[in-house]
């Protein structure tokens, strides 16, 4: 009998090694870690220059309280992503996840209103369905009806416009008209909530867990730009889960050359070697807010010199191996070998994604896209059978599928062809014992 309690009372097998996309549970399974956990271990698993950046450190020194004690890992890693962020993102603020990311960023924002004499900004609007992360803040902002309803009314409820899901509309726009026409959605918002009490905009640039790796029309990402600039609103990306290179680029907000106020990145910085996230600001943001006194937030574990030491040996390899450029290349063989899958099964309904952040949605009828609906949830039924046959991918239990019964297919960046091939096939595989 097991003590643990997660979500739910499904039992995994216990883990015993990993290396590289593979993984070994103590009955010698291997599986592919085509997931790379939960979008976590971008640069595979027991990287030796990693592993070896984090003793070094632990035999110097394993924690030193910020009020007390500079660390030099810290000073290093804030420089490195200073340099790798869009311009003028001089300001770093480490975390210990995703969530902490995001409540950073909102407090920032919040805070940087109360300094402005501008409290009457509070809002955060942000889209539907979306993910944030699991803490009461970062969940008011989530748009994910399973996940919000327990905790009803919100500790802040927070105005919503839908995301981008073009692909699910069936008019005669363009792509570029479709972009515009889901951006200009956030500026009625604005005009409907009263400009002067909002304060930002949050988004993930390509969707993680609540869409399904979406990626909007190239006109939506300026767009919503410009209208943040227009109403003097901040303009968040959660990249949580698309930074550290995931996409192909280092953040993905590169993809469109967009400078957002504020990012929240995690995930992939400790790439699943140890809890890393970052939270970058514009300086006049930063500044504003230190002039006035301090910024009134922080965690106890912040800029921990291990993790920090692990982050800057994480993003060492990325460049030492070309990691971003192989992400390219293999995230588009991936998007066509799906591409291929939604051709021979007429139950995948939509591939989509960008780099090595890619998923396939289940659909009854492409026309409509009504999700595929089985008792036994053909969700879960899916990933068991893909687990079994040695594949880990990710997917999230959906209302019935109202909100899309998509899966990720996210392996780290550091997958070769060979094995992308060997992830299709079982894919395939599972798809056909899927429709049998
Ligand atoms: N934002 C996004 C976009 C995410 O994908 C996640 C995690 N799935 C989070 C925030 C929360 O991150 P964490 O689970 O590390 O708190």
């Amino acid at each position: 009998m097991s003590h643990l309690f997660y979500q739910t009372r499904d039992r995994r097998p216990l883990l015993d090694r990993a290396e590289g996309i593979y993984m070994w549970d103590v009955n010698g399974k291997r599986y592919i870690d085509g997931s790379s956990g939960a979008m976590v271990s971008n640069i595979g698993h027991s990287n030796p220059h990693v592993l070896a950046a984090m003793r070094a450190q632990m035999d110097k020194s394993t924690f030193g309280y910020r009020l007390h004690f500079e660390n030099a890992p810290a000073e290093d890693l804030a420089a490195k992503v200073a340099e790798l962020s869009p311009e003028g993102h001089d300001k770093v603020f480490f975390v210990s996840g995703g969530s902490e990311s995001v409540e950073s960023a909102v407090k920032l924002a919040r805070q940087y209103a109360f300094v402005s004499g501008q409290d009457s900004r509070w809002k955060i609007i942000s889209r539907s369905p979306s993910y944030h992360g699991a803490t009461l803040g970062a969940l008011a902002l989530t748009s994910y009806e399973p996940l919000n309803a327990p905790f009803k009314p919100m500790v802040t409820a927070m105005p919503k416009i839908p995301a981008p899901r073009c692909y699910l509309d069936r008019d005669n726009l363009s792509d570029e008209e479709r972009g515009l026409r889901y951006a200009d959605m956030l500026r009625d918002r604005i005009i409907e909530e009263g400009p002067d009490s909002v304060l930002a905009f949050i988004m993930e640039p390509v969707g993680g867990a609540s869409t399904g790796a979406l990626v909007a029309p190239e006109s939506y990402y300026g767009r919503i730009r410009e209208i943040c600039d227009k109403f003097g609103i901040l303009l968040i990306y959660d990249e949580v889960m698309t930074g550290v290179g995931r996409t192909g680029k280092f953040l993905a907000c590169e993809h469109w050359n967009i400078n957002p106020d504020i990012i929240a990145t995690a995930k992939g910085f400790g790439a699943g070697y140890v809890p890393l996230g970052a939270m970058t600001a514009k300086q006049h943001i930063v500044d504003k807010i230190l002039d006035a006194g301090g910024f009134q937030h922080g965690y106890t574990y912040a800029g921990n010199p291990i993790a920090c030491a692990a982050g800057l040996a994480v993003i060492e390899e990325i460049f030492r191996h070309n990691m971003m450029e192989n992400t390219t290349k293999v995230g588009g063989e991936l998007l066509a070998g799906l591409g291929r899958l939604m051709d021979k099964y007429p139950f995948i309904g939509d591939v989509r994604g960008k780099g090595l952040l890619t998923a396939f949605e289940l659909v009854s009828d492409r026309e409509t896209m009504t999700p595929l609906d089985r008792n036994l949830n053909a969700f879960s039924q899916l990933v068991n059978i893909a687990y079994e046959r040695g594949l880990i991918i990710y997917s999230r239990r959906s209302r019935g599928g109202v909100e899309g019964d998509h899966f990720l297919v996210c392996p780290p960046m550091i997958t070769t062809s060979e094995q992308i091939a060997d992830i299709l096939a079982i894919l395939d595989d599972s798809l056909d014992e899927l429709a049998t």
